[in-house]
Parts: structure tokens; sequence; C-alpha cells
């Protein structure tokens, strides 16, 4: 089978008490595919990249490329790219001849090079960069850069380890979209850690969600949000709250970031509260309004069923009610999603 394929993925830190980063792991990336891992920090994530890279020595399991196990191959005979938080540029480089690094040590002939720099430069929006000395680039401009040079020699894998963490949050969105730009024109394989799932989904067709050391669900984004596996993996994902959903086999109702709803008139009591949730109607206080990404919310406190919680409700009507009024609340059933005890 072509591709990377992870089985039973191994590592430990010796040292006291000694730690299991990554406790296990199965995971197949096929040619061409784009997969996040996805998990707060110190699920592993950069562990198991690194044990990929072979930077970090499994301590059991294996590593294959394209049905080749890479035990033993070390890190440059990989053929894999890597793109770590700092791009690492050589400061005495220029642009282009950064881009250019790996085609000259593959002794690539000089207008082969030229060529593909200009091809690369172009692709991740920097075409007439070439020239510029690396110190006058902004940590965007930087980051792209180092993505043109990790491409640049047509890596079977490209491995990307938080690329735009250190980077504010409105040019991480664009860079999530223009990444994955260049990794579909490029056709290039790639795994790429990030904590954060919006950047998880902006750039995977699959993403994998680790939690200490395992990796608990590995699913394309609708997937994982329309049937999170678990709690777990729906509280990572961003789900706020959890309602007990009282059928013998148990359950849970996961309601997501914008999964409650402030009844626009409080006053009026609209479904019959019956055994669908998503007519249920819960008495809440209002804490906080807020504006958010153009939306009136406000966060009330609300029993839902496992005590009193601060949530995030939508509110549908131009004016947030003030703090301290009582409202009603509801679910959004299409922004909710059943998850198992
Ligand atoms: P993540 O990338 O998800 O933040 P890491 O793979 O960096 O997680 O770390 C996983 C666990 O392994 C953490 O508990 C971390 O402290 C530990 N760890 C990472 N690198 C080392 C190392 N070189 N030596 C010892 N422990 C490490």
């Amino acid at each position: 089978m072509g591709g990377l394929s992870v089985r039973d993925a191994v590592v430990r830190y010796d040292g006291e008490g000694g730690t299991t980063a990554v406790a296990g792991v199965d995971l197949d990336v096929a040619d061409g595919e784009i997969l996040a891992l996805l998990g707060p920090s110190g699920c592993g994530k950069s562990s198991l990249l690194r044990a990929v890279a072979g930077l970090e020595p499994l301590t059991a399991g294996t590593i294959a490329f394209d049905g080749e196990d890479l035990a033993g191959v070390p890190v440059h005979r990989r053929g894999f790219g890597l793109l770590f938080q700092d791009g690492q540029l050589f400061a005495h480089r220029d642009v282009a001849r950064n881009v250019a690094y790996g085609l000259e040590v593959a002794r690539v002939p000089r207008a082969e090079r030229a060529a593909r720099v200009h091809e690369l430069l172009d692709a991740v929006g920097l075409a007439g960069y070439g020239a510029r000395s690396v110190s006058t680039l902004s940590g965007g401009e930087r980051q792209r850069v180092a993505l043109a040079r990790a491409l640049a020699p047509r890596p079977r894998l490209l491995l990307l380890d938080e690329p735009f963490s250190a980077l504010d949050r409105a040019l991480r969105e664009r860079l999530a979209v223009d990444v994955r730009d260049v990794l579909r024109a490029t056709g290039t394989t790639a795994v790429f850690v990030t904590h954060d799932h919006d950047e998880a989904f902006t750039v995977a067709d699959r993403t994998g969600v680790m939690q200490a050391g395992r990796l608990l669900q590995v699913a394309p984004p609708e997937e994982l949000w329309r049937a999170p596996a678990s709690r777990e993996v729906a509280q990572f994902l961003g789900y706020q709250a959890f309602v007990p959903l009282g059928t013998r086999a148990g359950g849970w109702l996961a309601v997501g970031p914008t999964g409650l709803r402030v009844l626009s008139d409080a006053r009026s009591t609209p479904q019959q509260p019956g055994s669908d949730d998503s007519g249920r109607v819960w008495e809440a206080r209002v804490v906080e309004s807020a504006f958010r990404r153009g939306r009136a919310q406000v966060i009330v406190v609300v029993d839902l069923g496992s005590g009193d919680q601060r949530l995030v409700a939508q509110v549908e009507d131009a004016a947030a009610p003030a703090p301290g009024a009582a409202v009603k609340v509801t679910l959004d059933e299409s922004s909710c999603a059943v998850v198992g005890g």
C-alpha cells in the first residue's frame, strides 16, 4: 500500500519515572492525503511526528512508507520534508537560496534549480521575493519561505509541526488556507500537527484526535463533528456541555459551541417539552453579554442536568439580554451530536 503506515507505535522517554509520549498508535496516511494530528499540548503529537521523521527512535512498533519499513533509515534518507514552528531560515542566504537549499544538496543542475525556486515562490505567494534578505521578512513571509524550501525537493511526505503557532490569529487563518492550497496543488502527502481544531479542519482531509499518547479517532472534519467517538473527542472539539440522554443505553447529547439558543421571547412556551431534547427548555440566568464574529451571544448559568454550568448561548434578537436577566434556553439540534457513554 502507498503512503505512510504506522503500527503500534510507542515512544517512551527515559528519565525520572519515564514518560510514554506515544502509547500505541496505528495510523495510515494515503498517497496525496493531508492528515492533521490534533490534540492538547503534551498529548504526544510532536513525538509521533518526530518518530515518523526519524528524529526520535520508536520504543516499539513500526513505521513504513510505500511498504518499506523505515527502522534504521536515517532522517536524511527518508525523503521527507520538515517544517517547524520556527522555520529556521539560513540568515546568510537570500530567499531564493534558502528555497534552493535542498536542491543544491541533491545536486540539481542550476537552471532546473532556478526554475523550481521560481515555481515554489510563486506557489507560496512570494513571487519576486527571491533576492530579498530573510531579515527583511515578516513572520508569515518567513514561514512561507520555509514551506517553499521544504517542498522544493518534492518530498514524498511533508511533516509540519505547529508551523503557524508563533503567528497572530488572522495571519494563521490565511496561511492555513494557503498551505492547504499549495499542498493540494503539489499533490503533497502531509502530516500536520496542531492544537487548533479550526486550523486542522482547514488544512486536512482527515484529522486524528490525540489524547494522552493515544489516537482517539481519525475522520474527516464533518464526520468528527457529526459523530465524535467519545465525550473526550467532543470536548476537545469544543462541545461545551453534555446532556444525559436518559435512555437505557446511556449516552449524551453533546452541545456544540453554538448548540444552545436563547428563546427569543422568554414568555412564550414554544414546543411542548417532551422526550426530544431539541424541544426541551431550561431556565437560565444571563451573566455576560458579548458580541463575537458578528453575532450577539450571552453567557448563561444553566443546569442541563449535571449541575450549574456557564455556557455560551446564541441570541437571535438584535439586542442581547442584559446580565442578570432570566431567560429560557433550548438546544439547536443541528449543532448537537449524540455520543456514547
Ligand atoms: P505535543 O506535541 O502534543 O505537545 P509532545 O510529543 O511534545 O506533545 O510531548 C508528549 C510528552 O512527552 C509530554 O509529557 C512531554 O513532556 C514529553 N516529552 C517530549 N519530548 C521529550 C523529551 N525529549 N524528553 C522527555 N520527555 C519529553
